[in-house]
């Protein structure tokens, strides 16, 4: 007998398989592939249980997502004080890839757009084994439970034609944010955006991050608990490119949206959340997955506020 929660899943991802809204025209070929009717959903409790309904184990882009993961690990790696010299936690209400630095200390608004995660991910430490990039990977693997990969595509696609994000990654060496190579952190930030996840595999990192930085189904501790709260908190204001107010006032979660199609959400303590769905709004959002979070939000009353 299918649990009530698993029923519950399966009637939200019936409801919406005929909404037909949004946009896969990618500017990436391999993204702009994607079958506009996948769709994906799944849920992880904080105490190590997946649901899933749909498509929840086809692979897909993190993109975005990533920036969650890099900006916890640089935050590990540096501490505090380090990071907030360098990386406001500002929402900007700019798109994802805006020139968003600060007139004057040409800081990155937040580390939920592009500048702001460039910034973030060249501060993560490397060694002579281990570049800044495998540590990521590494760390989102710990996240999800199992060993991800990177698509080597995606990557190489980014990496050639993202003029915009190495325009980024100059200008925020011009103002010393990053004082490495910049283009080595170009290359690293584009490939945390190239690793494939599903939508099992995120909704485990959601619930890593609700079950403040210990893997429910591993065990293993991959983050501090005050990171996950500085991550959450910058999730909550800034996850959802230039709708994150919207979101707030409707869906009211910490939450990171992806142009892969993605959304993690974490509800801290209870669960992690994950769709997948390609269409996308104007902001860069999916639109399955934008309708599946608000109504869950608003059946489950998960919204930060509790009306009742
Ligand atoms: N790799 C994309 C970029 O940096 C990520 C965009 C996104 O998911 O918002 O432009």
């Amino acid at each position: 007998m299918r649990s009530p929660v698993q029923q519950y899943l399966d009637d939200v991802h019936a409801g919406l398989v005929d909404e037909l809204g949004g946009s896969t025209k990618s500017k990436n070929p391999e993204l702009a592939q994607a079958d506009p009717m996948m769709f994906g959903m799944a849920i992880t409790t904080a105490d190590g249980y997946t649901y899933a309904s749909g498509d929840a184990d086809v692979p897909f882009s993190i993109q975005s997502i990533s920036k969650v993961f890099g900006y916890a690990l640089a935050l590990q790696d540096r501490g505090f004080v380090y990071m907030d010299e360098r990386i406001d936690v500002e929402p900007s209400g700019d798109p994802f890839n805006e020139i968003s630095l600060d007139a004057e200390t040409g800081k990155p608004k937040n580390p939920l757009i592009n500048a702001g995660a460039i910034a973030a991910t060249a501060q993560i430490r490397s060694t002579t084994k281990k570049s800044a990039f495998d540590r990521i990977l590494e760390v989102c693997s710990a996240a999800a439970g199992r060993e991800l990969e990177l698509n080597q595509k995606v990557y190489e696609y980014d990496r050639d034609t993202g003029k915009r994000n190495r325009a980024l990654a100059w200008l925020l060496a011009s103002s010393e944010i990053i004082e490495g190579d910049p283009i080595q952190a170009f290359d690293d930030y584009s490939r945390q955006c190239s690793i494939s996840v599903t939508t099992k595999d995120l909704s485990v990192m959601a619930a890593t991050l609700a079950n403040l930085g210990t893997n429910p189904i591993t065990g293993q501790d991959v983050f501090d608990t005050e990171v996950v709260q500085r991550v959450l908190s910058v999730m909550l204001t800034c996850g959802m490119y230039d709708d994150s107010g919207d979101w707030v006032s409707t869906v009211g979660l910490p939450a990171k949206s992806g142009v892969g199609g993605g959304i993690l959400g974490a509800l801290p303590g209870q669960l992690g959340l994950a769709s997948f769905s390609p269409p996308l709004d104007q902001h860069g959002s999916s639109v399955r997955g934008l309708r599946a979070y608000k109504q869950i939000s608003t059946d489950l009353e998960l919204h930060f506020v509790r009306t009742s």
